[in-house]
């Protein structure tokens, strides 16, 4: 699946607010945004106040940035959110939640979600004993996520644990035992979200 391959502190900077794209970075001093909080670009830095559809934008914009999603896999989210009993706001993020790379990353076995996408696609995570290298695999209910059982998959793992400065979310637990391993308690809630989105402006945008 395609992905964004750009620099990331410029996203921070568009968005206007962290969302902690580049690991142990992001938690120093050394990170873009603390460092040069304007918007990228000479033009950005000119204009005025946004208007109500660059709001609506940002928003959108934001969460995609935050997920490491494009726009098309985007809107498929939203379509399966909208279709899907329930909240729609609250069911898109409760998908978005569930992503395996999300999951890996929040677990803390990646210092960011494209860390945890790498630790998947190079096949260092299985899923109930079984391999599974999709990153937007959907985790459900009693998933057992663990390490491989080899050194190198071990050792990037155990670095990225003892480096992570992030608190493990109320719906994983994690054992970091001989082999790492996190289990799902329960499927994320919109509030399991660590950063603040406005979902109501999401919808509006998308449902236009
Ligand atoms: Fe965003 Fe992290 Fe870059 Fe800071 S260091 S601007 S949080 S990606």
């Amino acid at each position: 699946m395609a992905r964004y391959t750009g620099p990331v502190c410029r996203l921070c900077r568009r968005d206007g607010m962290k969302l902690f794209l580049k690991g142990s970075r992001c938690d120093t001093s050394k990170c873009g945004i603390e460092r040069r909080e304007a918007p990228p670009g000479q033009q950005l830095q000119r204009r005025g106040k946004m208007t109500d559809y660059g709001l609506h934008l940002r928003e959108k914009q934001k969460v995609k940035h935050y997920y490491g999603v494009l726009e098309r896999q985007f809107r498929c989210y939203f379509k399966k959110a909208e279709h899907t009993k329930g909240n729609t706001g609250d069911v898109l993020m409760s998908l978005l939640e569930r992503r395996l790379d999300n999951v890996v990353h929040r677990m803390g076995f990646g210092l960011s979600r494209s860390a945890a996408r790498q630790l998947i696609n190079h096949g260092h995570v299985t899923i109930n004993g079984r391999r599974c290298d999709v990153a937007s695999y959907m985790i459900n209910v009693g998933d057992v996520i663990r390490v491989k059982n080899r050194s190198k998959s071990l050792d990037l793992v155990r670095g990225a644990l003892a480096e992570s400065r992030h608190d493990v979310p109320d719906f994983l637990s994690v054992t970091e035992s001989d082999i790492p391993e996190g289990i799902v308690g329960r499927l994320p809630l919109a509030e399991d979200v660590s950063i603040p989105i406005q979902t109501q402006l999401i919808i509006e945008l998308c449902s236009r």
